[in-house]
């Protein structure tokens, strides 16, 4: 096992309550939603990040299940010292909406019938495998999730979360993926579906306790993988060279090393695979688009995250292009977006397995946290004519230690803290003008909070009022909202 793994982990499942209303106008009730948890959530729950997967993915993005013979999915920037670091970030994935790996899905079964749902399922979006994940999120007690991150299909659910809970993602990671699906990609999907329904066990998707489609679905991801893979990855990995003999054979069996290896990629995903799951998901991938009659401007119109979108440059599936246009559109709406472009010969799949590339670049990103990311909005005040009861009751009811005195005009004049109230106890003053501190140490909103916490420490304070360049108080940062996102280890 590798040194900086989180180690053993199991998956976990969480079970929603009442129905689901989907974006075909269809329900679904009894959801099961598998999930896996890296790292520790803090008391402000403000250290959460969502991991969304691709079409073939699922719940277990990092670790080892017992008996692995590889870790999850993703384990490359997940763990100890890697840029999702589990000693400050609580890490949430989960399979998706239509998923076969613990989620509820055509092959799971029906209440209703008690046999699998196979075609009974109802058709799923993107919008709704997002939506069942914000149950779960909300399940887990979490108001905003620190960061979104996925790539290919977990991109565009990074993007309809952005949209459809604006509020609730502070930071966004979509990576190799699109606003909305392209004829091309549309195309090969609709030809990895053909190869699957035209399987004779697959009987209307009515399969289960049967023979499995498997030549259907073999067939599917082989063709789905040259898309995932590039031309100089192919020559590179295969050339020309002929597997197991010194000359072609002369007949249809398999000569090159790259048809064997797209036979065996096909045999070990039907192991792992339920061919109904794939149609599904694929055609979930299909209808996909955030554009607002023929604009991603106005599609993209909501979003307030903070975002960073990542492409690879040798992606013909979703090439760069795809990205910019993510890129421009947000721009346009005035959305802090950045961009970054991974150089790679390995083609789409380079986002699963450029660790380098990606643990400095998201890395960067999410330690860039300013203090408008995790400070408290909702801050009690007092004016300075106010008691000192009054201070002590606001401090009892609202159960917080440190209140900023304010003006009449509501600028910051002072702070006054339980140690304030203490000191006037002790030395029977009753004023609280005699008490309050009046050379307040303020934050921005626009601060790192590396700054915020080393003023902090200077000072031997642990609160900062965050105010705007009028002294108004916009929030307040203390010590322990940031305590586990700025580690020194
Ligand atoms: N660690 C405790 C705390 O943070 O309040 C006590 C340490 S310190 C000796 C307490 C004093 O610092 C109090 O008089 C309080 O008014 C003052 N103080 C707290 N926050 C402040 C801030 N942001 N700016 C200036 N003074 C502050």
């Amino acid at each position: 096992m590798k040194k900086e793994s989180v180690g053993l982990v199991e998956t976990q499942y969480f079970n929603m309550d009442g129905e689901l209303n989907l974006e075909s106008g269809e329900k679904l009730n009894d959801i099961k939603i598998a999930y896996e948890t890296y790292g520790k959530l803090n008391k402000e729950k403000n250290n959460a990040i969502l991991i969304c997967h691709a079409l073939s993915g699922d719940a277990h993005v990092a670790g080892w299940h017992k008996n692995d013979a590889k870790p999850g999915w993703w384990d490359i920037i997940i763990g100890p010292g890697r840029c999702l670091d589990t000693r400050k970030y609580f890490i949430i994935s989960s399979n998706v909406l239509g998923g076969c790996k613990g989620s509820t899905g055509p092959s799971s079964i029906d209440p209703k019938t008690g046999k699998q749902y196979g075609l009974d399922f109802p058709i799923i979006t993107i919008k709704d495998m997002v939506k069942a994940q914000k149950k779960l999120i909300e399940n887990l007690k979490i108001k905003q999730l620190l960061a979104v991150i996925g790539g290919s299909m977990g991109g565009m659910q990074v993007l309809e979360w952005c949209n459809s809970y604006p509020k609730m993602v502070r930071k966004a990671i979509p990576i190799a993926t699109a606003a909305h699906s392209s004829p091309q990609q549309i195309a090969f999907n609709e030809v990895g579906r053909r190869a699957i329904i035209s399987d004779p066990n697959w009987k209307k998707g009515n399969y289960y306790n049967e023979e499995m489609p498997k030549d259907g679905l073999s067939l599917a991801r082989m063709i789905a993988h040259i898309t995932y893979l590039s031309y100089e990855s192919m020559y590179e990995k295969f050339g020309r060279r002929l597997q197991d003999k010194e000359e072609y054979s002369f007949d249809f069996n398999l000569d090159f090393e790259v048809e064997s290896y797209l036979h065996y990629q096909g045999e070990s995903f039907v192991k792992r695979f339920d061919a109904n799951s794939y149609l599904y998901i694929s055609k979930a991938i299909d209808y996909f688009d955030l554009t607002s009659n023929g604009s991603l401007i106005d599609g993209l119109k909501n979003i307030k995250s903070k975002i960073l979108v990542i492409s690879v440059d040798s992606d013909w599936l979703y090439p760069p292009s795809q990205s910019e246009e993510i890129v421009m559109a947000l721009t346009a709406n005035g959305v802090e977006v950045s961009y970054a472009e991974i150089k790679s010969p390995y083609g789409h799949d380079a986002f699963l397995l450029e660790a380098g590339q990606l643990n400095y670049i998201l890395g960067d990103f999410l330690t860039d946290t300013l203090v408008q990311d995790v400070m408290a909005y909702e801050v009690a005040s007092i004016k300075e004519n106010a008691t000192l009861e009054e201070a002590a009751k606001l401090m009892m009811d609202c159960r917080i230690t440190h209140i900023p005195v304010v003006s009449s005009e509501n600028t910051l004049i002072g702070i006054v803290t339980a140690w304030d109230i203490s000191k006037a106890v002790a030395l029977k003053i009753d004023n609280l003008d005699q008490i309050m501190t009046r050379n307040v140490i303020i934050s921005r909103i626009d601060e790192s909070i590396e700054k915020a916490a080393e003023k902090m420490k200077k000072h031997n304070i642990s609160s900062l009022p965050v105010v705007d360049y009028e002294q108004k108080i916009k929030g307040l940062i203390t010590t322990d909202q940031i305590s586990t996102l700025i580690t020194r280890y």
